[in-house]
């Protein structure tokens, strides 16, 4: 029965969302991806688009749970 251990395998190995980190580099420092390139040459799109997803996820979440005033 190794179902589990493969299972486990399987997903450690795929790391295809990388997701930005809490402290962002400056446009012209290193992207924190380790890729070489400077961050606007790199991640800093992807990230932007990444944090305007996750600013609406909270924008809808918060609009659905709290009432409405005024
Ligand atoms: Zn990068």
């Amino acid at each position: 029965m190794g179902l589990f251990g493969r299972f486990f395998k399987k997903e450690d190995k795929e790391d295809h969302s990388q997701v930005p980190p809490k402290v962002l580099p400056m446009r012209n420092d290193l992207c924190w991806c380790d890729s070489g390139l400077k961050y606007k040459k790199c991640h800093l799109e992807q990230d932007q688009l990444y944090l305007e997803k996750q600013y609406q996820k909270e924008l809808a979440a918060k609009k659905s749970c709290s009432p409405v005033f005024g």
